[in-house]
C-alpha cells in the first residue's frame, strides 16, 4: 500500500514542467526551486509513510510556491515599533535621518577615502572623519570610535589596565542586558575588579582605601537602566578625578547613553553629557552612538590625547573598529549637532522624544476607525493616555506622556491579537498590558503605510 502511494508521487521533472512555476523559476532561479521541491517531496514521502493521503500535483505546486515565498522573505525586516519604548534595543534602537542613511549607502556602493588622506595622497586614518567633529562637540582633545560602547569600555580597560586592578563602586556593577555586565567586561579586558563601597553608599574614602600599587584606573559607570534612591551617596566626578590624578591613575567614565546636548532645553529629563564629564576631569568618557545620540551603532571614546593614542595603538582597536558605512552615517549625524536649534526636526530620536501628546492623540483618533474595522466584531478600540519610555538604559525612571490605541476583545486573547499584528506584511509590535493590547503611537510616523496595510485585512 505504502509502496504504491510512494510510487504515485510525481517526479521532480514532471512538477517542474507545471507552467505555474515559470514565474517562480524566473524570480528565484532554477536551483532554489529544485532544492525546495526536493525538500517538499521528502516531507511528502515521510507523510505518506505515516499514512497520509497522496497530494495531487496541483497541491504540491501550490505548497512549493508558498515555500518559495517564505524562502525569499528577508529575515531582517522593517517593523512598526508601537511598544512605547523609543530606543528599543530589540527593534534596532535609534533611527537614522535619511541623509545619514544616504551617506552610509553611498560609501557602500562606491569607493571612499576611508583611510586615505586626499591632500597628501597617502594612507590616512579612518577615525579622522569623526575625530575633529567629536572634539568640537565635546571639548575633548582626541576621540576614536569602535563597534559599540561595550567595545569602547573593553578597549579602554584593556589598553589602560590590563593585568592590573580597577576599582568600581558596588552601586555601579551594572548589567545592561544581553550579556553586558561590568564585572564580566572588566575580567574580559584582563583586569581585576576591585569592588568599592556598598550598593547604596560609596564614599571617596572607600576608593582611597582600595587604591594600591596594582591599581591602574578608576572606572565610573553610569547607572543607566536603574536608579538607586533613598539613603545613597557617591563621590562627585570631580572628586574621583582629583583622587585618580593625585595617585597617577586614569579616570574613565562609562556614560552609557550620553547626550551631546542638554535635553532639558526641550523639556526632557536631564541626561549626563560627555562635555560635563570631561569638564569634571574625566580622562576618558565612553558612550553609545545609537542611544540618545541618535546615530548608528557605535562606541565613542573621547578624552586626553595621550590616552586616546594608547587605545588607538591597542590590537583590540583593530578588532573593534567601525566599518565605513557607520562612519559615514555617524559623521552625518554628528554634523546635525553643529546646529542644535534644528535638531528636534532633523534627528528622528529627538523628534520622537519631543512629540507632543496632542499630536499623538490626534493621530490615534484618526487611525481608530481603520483599526476598529480591522479588529472586527466584539472588539473595542479606544484612544487612551499612556506613557512612553526612552529605552536602551537611558533615563530609566522618567516617563513621557503619550497616547495609545487600546484593543480589548471578547473574542480573542491579547496574545493572539498581538500575534496577528506581528503577522501583517509590516509587522506591528505592540505591548500587552492588563488584558489588552496597547499601541503607543509616539513612534508611528508612517501613518499612511500603517493605515494602508489594515485595509482589506481583518483579525
Ligand atoms: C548601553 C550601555 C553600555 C553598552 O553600550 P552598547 O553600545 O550597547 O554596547 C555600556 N555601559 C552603559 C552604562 C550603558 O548604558
Amino acid at each position: 500500500m505504502v509502496a504504491m502511494r510512494l510510487a504515485a508521487i510525481p517526479s521532480v521533472d514532471r512538477i517542474l514542467q507545471d507552467p505555474r512555476l515559470e514565474p517562480a523559476i524566473a524570480r528565484h532561479g532554477r536551483s532554489l526551486v529544485v532544492a525546495e521541491l526536493r525538500l517538499l517531496l521528502d516531507e511528502h514521502r515521510g507523510a505518506l509513510k505515516s499514512g497520509a493521503a497522496p497530494a495531487p500535483a496541483a497541491e504540491l505546486v501550490a505548497a512549493l510556491l508558498a515555500r518559495l515565498q517564505v524562502c525569499a522573505r528577508p529575515s531582517l525586516r522593517r517593523v512598526y515599533n508601537l511598544t512605547g519604548t523609543v530606543l528599543h534595543t530589540n527593534l534596532g534602537r535609534a533611527l537614522l535621518p535619511a541623509e545619514a542613511a544616504q551617506a552610509a549607502a553611498l560609501v557602500l556602493v562606491e569607493p571612499a577615502n576611508l583611510e586615505y588622506d586626499l591632500e597628501r595622497g597617502e594612507r590616512g586614518e579612518r577615525d579622522a572623519h569623526l575625530e575633529a567633529l567629536l572634539c568640537r562637540l565635546t571639548g575633548a582633545e582626541a576621540a576614536i570610535a569602535v563597534n559599540n560602547n561595550a567595545g569602547a569600555v573593553l578597549l579602554a580597560l584593556h589598553a589602560l589596565a590590563h593585568g592590573r586592578e580597577v576599582p568600581v563602586s558596588r552601586g555601579e556593577l551594572v548589567e545592561i542586558g544581553g550579556s553586558f555586565r561590568i564585572p564580566d567586561i572588566v575580567e574580559a579586558a584582563g583586569c581585576r575588579l576591585r569592588e568599592v563601597g556598598t550598593t547604596n553608599r560609596t564614599h571617596l574614602r572607600d576608593y582611597e582605601k582600595a587604591i594600591g600599587p596594582q591599581t591602574a584606573a578608576i572606572l565610573k559607570v553610569h547607572a543607566s537602566n536603574y536608579a538607586v534612591v533613598g539613603f545613597t551617596a557617591a563621590p562627585a566626578e570631580a572628586e574621583l578625578a582629583a583622587l585618580a590624578h593625585a595617585r597617577g591613575l586614569a579616570f574613565v567614565n562609562d556614560l552609557g547613553s550620553g547626550s551631546l546636548v542638554d535635553l532639558t532645553r526641550w523639556g526632557l529629563p536631564a541626561e549626563p553629557t560627555p562635555m560635563g564629564s570631561l569638564a569634571a576631569g574625566a580622562d576618558l568618557v565612553t558612550f553609545s552612538g545609537d542611544k540618545l545620540l541618535g546615530g548608528p551603532q557605535a562606541g565613542l571614546i573621547v578624552g586626553k590625547r595621550a590616552l586616546v593614542d594608547k587605545l588607538r595603538g591597542n590590537p583590540l582597536k583593530r578588532a573593534l573598529r567601525l566599518d565605513k558605512a557607520r562612519i559615514g552615517a555617524l559623521e552625518s549625524v554628528l554634523r546635525l549637532y553643529l546646529d542644535p536649534e534644528r535638531l528636534p526636526e532633523r534627528l528622528p530620536t529627538l523628534r520622537l522624544l519631543t512629540r507632543t501628546v496632542a499630536d499623538i492623540s490626534a493621530l490615534a483618533e484618526r487611525l481608530r476607525p481603520a483599526l476598529h474595522r480591522f479588529c472586527g466584531a466584539q472588539t473595542e478600540v479606544s484612544v487612551q493616555p499612556c506613557v512612553s519610555q526612552v529605552g536602551s538604559g537611558s533615563l530609566p525612571v522618567d516617563r513621557l506622556p503619550s497616547a495609545a490605541l487600546r484593543i480589548a476583545s471578547a473574542r480573542l486573547k491579547p496574545a493572539a491579537i498581538a500575534q496577528a499584528l506581528r503577522a501583517l506584511p509590516i509587522p506591528v509590535i505592540s505591548r500587552v498590558h492588563e488584558d489588552a493590547v496597547w499601541l503607543d503611537l509616539r513612534c508611528l510616523e508612517d501613518e499612511a503605510g500603517f493605515a494602508a496595510q489594515l485595509q482589506g485585512q481583518s483579525l
